[in-house]
């Protein structure tokens, strides 16, 4: 059997962000770095637009301000990113004000699905450079926590500790784990909502700030803008049952690739469950389930004119007149929201956007898209031992957006540095 100081699974920004520290810190310690995918899968790939401001990406759970403030300095002196400049914001922030809206200021960073990839390439070669395994196509099943051997689907592997970081991609992988090794967790709260597709010109907020945040009452707010050359996507998740749903999300080229003239950006409402549902990730299934029933296999899309007037959207009266751009997402149905949404998240998430069309006036013109479903599973909760380090059991640590300790790239590179952090034994920096 082969033996590692150190194994991570998952080579997202929290794998890889505890590879780089290990390495950096451990030279001479033998480190496996594995991932299922042939590249790394979640937001790295996509889009790629960094927050360097707290709280955005941080569960305020885990992360008091000043900790998280020291771990993003560790972030930006790793990826050394190339902040975007904010322009004229203050009209829409006083607008916003007026009307209980909030818009934060973030520092943000964006590179767009090709310079992602590139990003991600020149990491692996670093780590490979550095003498890590990586480990690509190959898929951790389980964890003997007694005998501290993980097992993938080619091997099996003895680990001094190991880092399990799966993403939300992973979610399912780590609950069923969690069950196995003994690890109590919480899965209560998710994220539903809408995505939303426009004209650049009905948003032109984008022109001067990337990824606006609007923080809305009742808990909704808009996530992950896209602009220039921005798409609209879907990703396909299993469900604990064997089926499985489709979730929207968005991204946008860098600037190397030619504009199309479209923004997209999702609004969600966060819910937080209380007894008797125990299980997030469950209600999510049934949501996305419930989706594909009603479209067909397929994500929904309405057009808002036709919302406001109570129709569905059709195949035969999705484009003309008004309705003057085709959704970039085509392998989508065209559909009546109000039938899937359920009433709680879509009456809040309206309101919302009935406030943020005062804020940026336009955005909801007749033809602007919306599309459902768009979940975001955050919150698999582990029962820490050790909650500075992210350690599960003696051992073993979890982190990253399959975890619940991030919700972006920045905290997931932050969190992947907590946790090397206890992997090192423990030296903090102040
Ligand atoms: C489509 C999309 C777009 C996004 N865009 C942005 C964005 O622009 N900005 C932003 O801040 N955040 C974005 N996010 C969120 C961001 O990706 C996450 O917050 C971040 O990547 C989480 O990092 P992670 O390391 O926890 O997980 P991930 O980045 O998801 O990485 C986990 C890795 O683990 C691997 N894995 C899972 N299970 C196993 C297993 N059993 N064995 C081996 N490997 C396994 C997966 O293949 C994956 O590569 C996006 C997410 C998605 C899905």
């Amino acid at each position: 059997m082969q033996r590692f100081d150190y194994a991570i699974v998952g080579s997202g920004p929290t794998g890889l962000a505890a590879a780089f520290e290990l390495s950096s810190r451990r030279p001479d310690a033998r480190i496996l770095l594995m991932d299922k995918a042939a590249v790394s899968s979640g937001g790295l790939r996509n889009d790629c637009k960094m927050n360097f401001t707290f709280p955005i990406g941080f569960p305020v759970e885990y992360w008091p301000r000043e900790l998280a403030d020291g771990y993003l300095e560790r972030v930006v002196s790793f990826l050394m990113p190339d902040l975007m400049l904010r322009k004229k914001i203050g009209e829409y922030r006083r607008r916003a004000e007026k009307i209980g809206v909030e818009l934060l200021e973030i520092r943000q960073s964006h590179l767009g699905t090709d310079g992602g990839l590139r990003l991600i390439a020149r990491l692996v070669d670093d780590l490979r450079s550095r003498g890590i395994e990586i480990a690509l196509e190959e898929t951790a099943l389980d964890i003997d926590a007694a005998a501290s051997v993980l097992t993938t689907d080619v091997r099996e592997i003895e680990y001094g500790s190991v880092l399990v970081a799966p993403g939300r991609n992973g979610f399912d992988f780590l609950r069923k784990l969690m069950d196995r090794i003994g690890v109590p967790f919480s899965d209560n709260s998710i994220d539903v909502g809408l995505r939303i597709e426009t004209r650049e010109e009905r948003y032109p907020i984008v022109q001067d700030y990337y990824d606006p945040k609007f923080l809305f009452p009742e808990r909704v707010r808009t996530f992950c803008t896209n602009s220039r050359s921005a798409h609209v996507v879907r990703e396909r998740y299993e469900t604990s049952g064997g089926s499985h749903y489709y979730s929207v999300n968005g991204h946008a080229w860098s600037t190397d690739r030619p504009a199309n003239g479209l923004v997209n950006f999702a609004v969600l409402r966060s819910v937080e469950f209380t007894e008797p549902l125990a299980s997030g990730q469950d209600f999510a299934e049934m949501l996305g389930l419930q989706a594909m029933l009603v479209g067909g296999g397929k994500p929904i899309m309405q057009r808002v004119g036709d919302f406001r007037l109570g129709k569905r959207s059709t195949r035969n009266g999705f484009v003309g007149d008004l309705y003057d751009f085709e959704p970039t997402l085509k392998d989508c149905t065209p559909g009546d929201v109000s039938m899937v949404m359920p009433a709680k998240f879509l009456r809040s998430i309206w309101k919302a956007l009935k406030q943020l069309d005062t804020i940026v006036p336009g955005v909801l013109h007749p033809s602007t898209i919306m599309y459902y479903p768009e979940i975001k599973l955050y919150a698999n909760k582990p029962r820490f031992l050790d909650e500075r380090s992210f350690l599960a059991l003696p051992g073993i640590h979890l982190a990253g957006d399959g975890a619940g300790t991030s919700r972006g790239i920045t905290a997931a590179w932050a969190s992947g540095l907590r946790a090397a952090d206890g992997m090192l034994g423990g030296e903090f920096p102040s």
